[in-house]
């Protein structure tokens, strides 16, 4: 089911992932592919994008960062929330083993496709990453759905001492036949970007804009003539890398 109106939906559990992000489940269900998001708007408040965890129920994990998710972390059970899609193209999974790399909420969208492809059978290695131990989020939805989870914490307070995108390397050493599909910060797509290129890997990186409409008509997620929302938010290497070889970031997070 596609939402084109914004449509209510009331929130049945809330699970606290780490000190600012918290997954959110609601009563109903939408058609979705991994990678696809919604819409998601509170009244007098504003209208954000938010990828999907699942679709069926509709589950999302949204971190603090902000006016709007600051009142979505005031809600509780009980309370509704209005959506609208899914949109955008989603994660194309691909028949070979997969490396799905996530940096903080970026696990998001890949605790979807990870769900998605081990359910096709398809074997799947996560490198998990965050600032702090506690930071880490979805962990255990990537266990529950079979995979091997490999962590990497920037002070080293669990797993591997760095970045996820270390870790990626090693994953790929392992598998050099595998696929891989990324989520987070702009500087880690683009460092996987280039990862993917030396090696020859295909590669899908979930990006992030600023977006208005969310339907390809407003323009505010251009990027060179692609829309994040219409065109993505799914890209490939030379995508994230763009001709001159980075991916420019007007509004965007390091
Ligand atoms: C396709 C897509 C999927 C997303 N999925 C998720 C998700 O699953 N979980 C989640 O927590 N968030 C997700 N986001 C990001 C979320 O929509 C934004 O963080 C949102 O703007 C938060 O609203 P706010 O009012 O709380 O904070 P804002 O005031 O809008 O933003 C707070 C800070 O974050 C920066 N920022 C916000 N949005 C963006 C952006 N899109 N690109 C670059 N910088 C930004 C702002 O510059 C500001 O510094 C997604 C964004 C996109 C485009």
């Amino acid at each position: 089911m596609t939402l084109d109106l914004p449509t209510a939906f009331r929130i049945r559990d809330i699970r606290d992932e780490s000190p600012t992000v918290r997954t959110f489940t609601l009563d109903g269900a939408v058609q979705a592919e991994p990678g696809q998001f919604v819409m998601v708007w509170l009244p007098r408040v504003n209208e954000k994008p938010f990828s999907l965890v699942d679709d069926a129920p509709i589950t999302l994990t949204i971190a603090r960062v902000g006016p709007f998710t600051e009142a979505a972390h005031r809600l509780r059970v009980g309370d509704r929330l209005w959506l609208r899609g899914p949109y955008g193209r989603g994660f194309e999974r691909l028949a070979r083993p997969a490396v799905l790399v996530a940096g903080g909420y970026g696990a998001a969208p890949l605790a979807f496709l990870a769900r998605r492809l081990r359910a096709e059978g398809v074997e799947v290695a996560v490198a998990l990453g965050a600032k702090r131990a506690c930071d880490l989020v979805l962990a255990e939805r990537f266990r529950d759905a079979g995979c091997s989870v490999h962590l990497a914490t920037e002070d080293g307070s669990l797993g591997h001492r760095g970045l996820a995108t270390d870790v990626a390397a090693r994953l790929l050493d392992a598998n050099p036949d595998a696929a891989l599909y990324a989520c987070g910060p702009e500087a880690m797509l683009q460092r996987l970007a280039h990862l993917c290129r030396e090696r020859g890997v295909p590669g899908q990186f979930s990006m992030e804009r600023m977006m208005k409409c969310g339907l390809g008509v407003c323009g505010s997620c251009d990027h060179h003539g692609l829309l994040v929302c219409r065109d993505g938010p799914v890209f490939s290497a030379d995508q994230v890398l763009g001709a001159r070889g980075d991916f420019p970031s007007p509004c965007g997070r390091a």
